[in-house]
């Protein structure tokens, strides 16, 4: 029986990684030493560190400060941990790392119903900003693609950053694929960009703003460095090539097709970024298309990978106004730079082949 490739449109979970970056994490486990050791192999493993520190620093175009961390969600509790209560603000679509971190104690800045920042709330807040020390404002959602208008926010928050408000944007889902913002803290991750889970850096612009905890990376996040995670890492960035382009045309096909067949695409007008869709099958539950998609031999996922396990209704799409009925009815599909129109054909073919039962029941 010949079996049918899987087709992977779940890049925003995690992403394959990248042949170069598993040749450097094979090559890096025949070498082994801890980089904190004085002796020869510990001054090798170092040097290997630091090299991959200023690659990665270098592809992401960041002159500030990198400090290693197991993922973005490590490097979001490294930037918050230090910030009391009453001193942090963040928008209510991010994502659960920070969500979990933050406890604010104020209500969260709103978005509209295109997922972007509410320009009267993040107005209000710098009329009455004496105790925000810290502001955390995502470049992209995670469930929709939504990019917030980052240049925009920087003139209401002010420039230059870290004077009054430090502000903490989260870029798991740009680094490597859109420049950075100017932003003083900047959690990243490896596992969304083609380089292995389990290894991250918190980009800090002036290590000032946080807290050293002593041990390893400057005192800042004790444990031995993962190093081979860590070229993996470097590599994957090093071997990424530009693809957006590429992403933005095939989507926009996929959502004209899925729209004339009924989808609802969340966030249709607002600036996305391209490797992301979600998009609402009216009177189909997210649970059933996943089974089907599964069935076809797909792979999408209903909202965040964190929450689906427990299938909650997302809180991204509840602050963006969706009742809980609607909400519930929503996949999100996710690229990568190896997908091809043939897979999203075959995703769209699925999609409408569901649709239509759904209609003639
Ligand atoms: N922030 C966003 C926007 C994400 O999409 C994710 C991944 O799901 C994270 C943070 C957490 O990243 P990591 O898995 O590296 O801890």
């Amino acid at each position: 029986v010949s079996q049918r490739p899987r087709i992977y449109l779940d890049h925003a979970a995690t992403t394959p990684i990248l042949p170069a970056a598993k040749a450097a994490m094979m090559e890096a486990m025949e070498r082994w030493a801890n980089p904190s050791s004085p002796h020869s192999e510990g001054r090798a493993a170092r040097a290997a560190l630091e090299d991959a520190r200023e690659r990665i620093k270098q592809a992401l175009g960041w002159e500030g400060e990198l400090i290693f961390t197991s993922g973005a969600t490590e490097a979001i509790e490294i930037a918050l941990s230090d910030y009391d209560l009453y001193a942090k603000r963040h928008l209510a679509v991010e994502h659960d790392a920070v969500l979990r971190t933050v406890q604010s104690f104020f209500p969260p800045l709103g978005v509209t119903p295109n997922g972007i920042v509410d320009f009267d709330d993040l107005h209000g807040l710098m009329d009455d900003r004496d105790q925000t020390r810290l502001l955390a404002i995502q470049h992209a959602n995670n469930e929709t693609g939504v990019l917030q208008p980052m240049l925009k926010i920087h003139s209401v928050v002010g420039e230059p950053f870290g004077r009054e408000i430090a502000y903490l944007c989260d870029c798991a889902q740009t680094a490597g694929k859109l420049p950075l913002p100017r932003a003083e803290m900047i959690p990243v991750s490896s596992h969304k960009l083609g380089g292995p889970p389990g290894v991250g850096a918190l980009l800090v612009r002036d290590l000032a703003v946080l807290q050293a905890r002593g041990g390893q990376e400057r005192g800042y996040r004790p444990g031995t460095q993962n190093l081979p995670a860590i070229l993996g890492f470097a590599a994957a960035l090093d071997a990424a090539e530009p693809w957006l382009d590429r992403a933005a045309v095939l989507r926009a096909r996929l959502e004209a097709r899925l729209q004339s067949a009924g989808a609802e695409v969340v966030a249709k007008d607002a600036p996305r970024i391209p490797t992301i869709g979600a998009y609402r099958m009216p009177g189909v539950s997210s649970e059933a298309q996943l089974i089907h998609f599964d069935l076809a031999g797909i792979a999408v996922s209903a909202g965040s990978a964190c929450s689906s396990g427990t299938m909650k209704v997302s809180h991204v799409l509840a602050a963006m106004g969706w009742g809980e009925q609607a909400a519930r009815e929503v996949v999100r599909v996710s690229f990568g730079p190896q997908t091809t129109q043939a897979e999203l054909d075959a995703f769209a073919g699925a999609w409408e082949k569901l649709a239509a039962r759904k209609r003639a029941a």
